[in-house]
């Protein structure tokens, strides 16, 4: 009560808290996949701080690094040479292919895509950006132009040469029902579709073309796209869509950008990025979130060409390579590699996607369950002929419920009738069972 009051008098208005829960949660605690409120409580997180907490809350690895560093030093810039900032880029170079070498140090997710968009267009010399219904690039003033789900964009001149074209949603989007259903790029469901093309990738590639034509100036300078877009409501496009559109673009002059701020450090599983299973080498990818375990920092990488462009005019931030965020951002990619979290992901994920499966086939209002790792996604309906959203107050009363019961899970999709369950990738399958109970019962108090 007292945090509320201070919040509303000291704290601007537009914070999630006021939406998120009806009574909210004040958190006092964590430690790997748990947390605990002000009255020792404990809740299973399922949503780790919006899809951040990637390794586990206070993990004790990252931790003793960021602790280590802390006392040596905390600050430089990147005006001075320090070796945290070096050891970092090497490393997170490592995780890519080539010609992803080129590493810039950001704070935030927002000013990766702000970079990434920059980059773009500088290296290109066109201004246009195509990005998707439903997906999430930031809120800064100028990724928000690039936002394209929820409220975010306030009625001033922002956005400028960004436009929208269909997101290639197989579920509930224009076209969603006319595929070939184990087309999506999943996690272990093998696409059985003998043509190798179902109809919704190619009737959301048309719709991809007729926006390059119409909307731009038949060039385009940049495509951004999550591999799988999270806040949107985890949503999969159709295999095959996402390597057709990257070679749609590149022939228009365009390069392709893969926001990997959410999907990426093993959130999807032993890939530790979410594009691989695309089959495309992006040329730009932008990385926050799980980068650091919550600490803020953010990355872009991309090839020396493109990252050359910027020296044509100076780039400079003053926190980004911040030696206790690169610090214990080595640590997330070794407890990553070394402690088999990336593993743990894919396989506790599966777990999770077929447990959830079962409550599909038992519950009318659960359209839809997909994702990969331990980025999950469940569409909620009114019923599964029609696919409405299932209300919002509906929605709200299974959210609260589950939290009650001691699970926190998040919420996406366009009009707020995804379920989203991106937990700390240390989480076990015992932890998947107790959520899975959870979210059964909650669903069967709903029925009543
Ligand atoms: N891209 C994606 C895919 C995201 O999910 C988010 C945050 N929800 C962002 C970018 C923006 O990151 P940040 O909040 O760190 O600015």
């Amino acid at each position: 009560q007292q945090m509320m009051e201070i919040r509303k008098r000291y704290c601007g208005p537009t914070t999630m808290v006021n939406t998120y829960y009806k009574k909210p949660v004040s958190i006092r605690q964590g430690f790997m996949q748990w947390l605990w409120d002000l009255n020792g409580k404990r809740y299973l997180d399922f949503f780790s701080g919006v899809a951040t907490v990637s390794v586990g809350h206070c993990h004790p690895r990252v931790n003793a690094a960021a602790k280590k560093q802390m006392e040596r030093l905390w600050h430089t810039t990147n005006i001075y040479l320090h070796s945290p900032l070096h050891e970092y880029c090497e490393k997170l170079a490592a995780l890519f292919p080539e010609p992803l070498k080129s590493v810039y140090l950001t704070n935030s997710g927002s000013e990766a895509n702000d970079l990434a968009m920059l980059l773009a267009r500088l290296y290109t010399g066109n201004f246009d950006i195509i990005t998707f219904r439903g997906a999430y690039h930031g809120g800064s003033p100028h990724s928000v132009g690039l936002t394209r789900v929820g409220s975010y964009r306030f009625p001033v001149a922002t956005g400028l040469g960004c436009h929208q074209t269909m997101c290639p949603d197989v579920y509930s989007g224009i076209w969603g029902g006319s595929h070939c259903r184990d087309c999506v790029v999943q996690a272990d469901r093998k696409c059985s579709c003998t043509s190798g093309s179902c109809h919704a990738k190619d009737m959301y590639l048309e719709q991809l073309k007729d926006t390059l034509n119409t909307s731009t100036s038949k060039s385009v300078a940049g495509f951004f796209a999550e591999p799988i877009q999270g806040v949107g409501g985890v949503v999969q496009y159709p295999k095959g869509y996402l390597k057709e559109a990257f070679k749609m673009i590149r022939e228009r002059g365009g390069v392709c950008i893969a926001d990997e701020v959410q999907s990426g450090f093993g959130r999807t599983g032993k890939d530790i990025w979410a594009f691989k299973a695309h089959d495309v080498i992006p040329d730009i990818v932008t990385m926050a979130k799980g980068i650091a375990n919550g600490f803020p920092m953010g990355a872009v990488i991309t090839s020396r060409d493109i990252a050359d462009t910027l020296t044509r005019a100076l780039h400079f931030n003053t926190f980004g390579g911040n030696p206790i965020g690169c610090a214990a951002g080595s640590a997330v990619i070794d407890a990553l590699l070394e402690d088999k979290l990336a593993q743990n992901s894919t396989e506790v994920g599966t777990y999770l996607l077929i447990g959830l499966a079962k409550l599909q086939s038992k519950f009318e209002i659960i359209g839809d369950v997909r994702g990969k790792g331990l980025l999950i996604g469940v569409e909620m309906v009114k019923d599964k002929i029609t696919r409405k959203p299932l209300p919002n107050v509906e929605m709200d009363q299974i959210f609260e419920d589950c939290k009650d019961m001691g699970l926190l899970l998040g919420k996406g999709g366009v009009h707020g009738q995804t379920f989203r369950m991106k937990p700390p990738l240390c989480v076990t399958k015992a932890d998947a069972d107790f959520a899975l109970a959870v979210f059964e019962l909650a669903l069967k108090r709903h029925e009543k």
